[in-house]
């Protein structure tokens, strides 16, 4: 029974990318759409699952690649998947779609991405992707956003709406868009340096976020002149105050199959200039 195959297949680990498998699911999910919508419904999250552990693996081979744009937008886009899913299917843990998820926000804190657009506008009119019904806030004709309908997904699409402002901001609401300096570039050090200690996608690592003293203040004595220049002695001046520190994010991988170098990094910057 093909169902069988599939679990089995989402269920390993590290994943197993099976591309015949996952044509016969979407042959499956064609046919079932017309005869049987609860099959369709379940094909369709197994697809969505498949979907989501391929695309997991590509992003370490794009990270590799240094293509870290594509990576972000893939990120992104495998998140806001998994996070509309658990809404409305409860996913078992043998997926290791939670793990997956896990490591999408682990990765994407090790960006150089910290500020986005973010638009602030009224949606005036949707049309409905299931039945094609003109939809506005007020007057919804029944499907729900973010369900599955025999097999296929509602999404609205906007029609209408009305662009109040543009605005910069830290916690988008979707991370695609990515604030762009034209005078400069964003500054992957801190990513490179993680993709450098990392083997494959499912090796297990963690991160650790610290205060260490700038490098001026790491060796100063008590009793001597203090480095900012004030010609106090350091420990009357600047000992113990927190604009001496800044800080690190150390990298704990599990088992390393290669040397990371010096674990306690620090970052640059979000940014360099462009060359
Ligand atoms: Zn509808
Ligand atoms: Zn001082």
């Amino acid at each position: 029974m093909m169902m069988d195959t599939i679990v089995n297949n989402l269920s390993e680990w590290p994943i197993r990318i099976d591309v015949e498998l996952l044509k016969s699911v979407q042959n499956n999910l064609v046919q079932a759409k017309i005869s049987n919508c609860t099959l369709a419904n379940e094909l369709w999250y197994l697809k969505q699952f498949m979907l989501i552990r391929m695309q997991y693996v590509k992003i370490f081979d794009m990270l590799k690649n240094k293509q870290y744009s594509e990576a972000w937008e893939s990120l992104a886009k495998i998140e806001n998947t998994i996070i509309m899913i658990k809404d409305t299917f409860e996913i078992p843990q043998i997926y290791h779609i939670d793990y997956i998820l896990e490591y999408i926000h682990k990765i994407q804190k090790f960006y150089p991405y910290k500020f986005f657009t973010s638009r602030e506008e009224i949606i005036k009119e949707m049309k409905c992707g299931i039945c094609g019904t003109v939809v506005n806030p007020a007057k919804s004709c029944g499907h729900e956003a973010g369900r599955v309908y025999c097999g296929v997904l509602c999404t609205y699409e906007i029609t209408k709406l009305d662009l109040i402002s543009l605005a910069i901001v830290e916690n988008p609401y979707d991370k695609y868009a990515v604030l762009k300096l034209s005078d400069k570039e964003h500054n992957y050090d801190l990513l490179d340096f993680l993709m450098n200690g990392l083997s494959d996608a499912y090796e297990e690592w963690d991160y650790m976020e610290k205060q260490v003293p700038k490098p001026e203040f790491k060796s100063a004595f008590m009793n001597k002149p203090c480095p900012c220049g004030s010609n106090k002695k350091y420990k009357h001046c600047c000992y113990g105050k927190e604009y001496t520190l800044m800080p690190h994010i150390e990298v704990i991988i599990k088992n390393p199959k290669k040397k990371l170098g010096d674990n306690i990094i620090i970052s640059n910057g979000l940014w360099k200039d462009k060359e």
